[in-house]
């Protein structure tokens, strides 16, 4: 195969205790999925789940250790964080009930959804696409993938975010409204996952601004923690 261009290279995210790398197909993100944060948000009542998508080169990869440069992005004046626990998808497949969902996970990360809340707020307004707010270069810092099988018990970790060694967020995964499982069955019915998937769960309440020069660090029970400085 030759292309007329040079392909561009495959987005990637470091694993834990191998130098081997997991390659990102498709970044998918849920909205609103934990109760206080859908309240925050200006919603109650449980809604079904709804997803958005980053471009796969929207990652940020972190390796263990090192604190990722993010650079600020351009057109906002609120640029806001969110910490997610991240499912890395190992074998796909399309209706993948609930009880079968754990069997196609490979492990998880700590990820940051980053979002232009200016600009999703306006396109909200309007009805329009919220990729503008979410989905721009750098948008998805995320820390290396734990093999599930060393993940621990992920559906019950605490989940954290510092800006600046100060707490702004703390929940807890078991806090989601619709859980790991529920959440890849909702989404293999829309689409057919892929090995290199990445889904983006959610984030608890809490969510705020950052700006040039905060340091994030946020992390996941059992699956370390992410640190990144806005550049
Ligand atoms: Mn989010």
């Amino acid at each position: 195969m030759s292309y007329v261009i040079p392909p561009a290279p495959q987005a990637s995210v470091p694993v834990v205790g191998t130098t081997q790398r997991f390659p990102v197909h498709r970044i998918y993100c849920v909205g609103r999925n934990y109760a206080e944060h859908a309240k925050e948000m200006g919603f109650t009542g449980r809604e079904p789940p709804f997803f958005f998508m980053k471009p796969a080169d929207a990652v940020l990869p972190v390796n263990p250790g090192e604190t990722g440069q993010m650079p600020y992005p351009t057109l906002t004046k609120d640029l806001h964080h969110e910490i997610e626990l991240v499912v890395a998808i190992g074998k796909g497949g399309k209706h993948i009930a609930a009880a079968d969902a754990l069997s196609h996970i490979w492990g998880y990360a700590v990820g940051l959804d980053m979002t232009r809340r200016d600009l999703q707020g306006e396109m909200k307004k309007q009805g329009r696409p919220w990729c503008i707010g979410k989905g721009f270069e750098a948008s998805a810092p995320i820390g290396p993938i734990t093999p599930a099988a060393q993940a621990g018990d992920v559906q019950q970790a605490a989940i954290w975010l510092q800006v600046n060694g100060t707490d702004r967020q703390r929940s807890s995964v078991g806090q989601l409204i619709w859980n790991i499982a529920e959440t890849i069955e909702h989404l293999s019915a829309a689409w057919e996952l892929q090995p290199g998937d990445l889904i983006f769960t959610g984030t608890p309440e809490g969510v705020g601004a950052v700006v040039r020069g905060d340091v994030l660090e946020g992390g996941i029970d059992g699956l370390g923690t992410l640190r990144v400085a806005v550049a």
